[in-house]
């Protein structure tokens, strides 16, 4: 760790949907008829922030870390995997300086739980909510998000050390 360093990461995920599978998002349940096909819960999102904090720190990916063909990560909880990738952050004197995550979904819509998003994942990344912005889009009914098959998340964040 280098005092008063500044890190970028970004973070990309993709999941299908699956009718009858509880939709988890942000580390909340989502009301809806469909979820995310996955190995882990299927939380996008989270594994994007994962993905983009792990970037920042040049520490490779959410797969090399927590491989999707192992048995201790099936069904995971992904605020466990959020967790332990702030706790690999701390570890080398690293704590989230801010993110901003982009959700591509074309139904439900996100808008009403944007706040609880917010507060669940400051909660997990250790800082306010403040720090924490969470965008949710259609893809106005274009491509494999606007066919309702699956979503799409961005993450960037600025990894701080002091
Ligand atoms: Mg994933």
């Amino acid at each position: 760790m280098e005092p008063n360093d500044i890190r970028i990461g970004n973070g990309y995920d993709v999941h299908a949907l699956g009718e009858g599978i509880r939709m988890r998002l942000c580390g909340l349940d989502i009301e809806h008829t469909h979820g995310f096909i996955a190995h882990s819960d299927g939380d996008v999102a989270i594994h994007a922030l994962c993905d983009a904090i792990l970037g920042a720190l040049a520490l490779g990916d959410i797969g090399k870390h927590f491989p999707d063909n192992s048995q201790e990560f099936k069904g995971i909880d992904s605020r466990i995997l959020l967790t332990k990738v702030m706790e690999l952050a701390a570890e080398r004197g690293y704590r989230l300086g801010n993110a901003d995550i982009t959700i591509a979904l074309q139904a439900p819509k996100l808008a009403g739980y944007i706040p609880a998003m917010r507060e669940s994942l400051a909660g997990l990344c250790g800082c306010r909510a403040d720090r924490i912005s969470v965008k949710a889009t259609t893809t106005e009914k274009l491509g494999f998000v606007g066919r309702k098959e699956g979503c799409e998340v961005w993450a960037t964040v600025l990894m701080v050390s002091d």
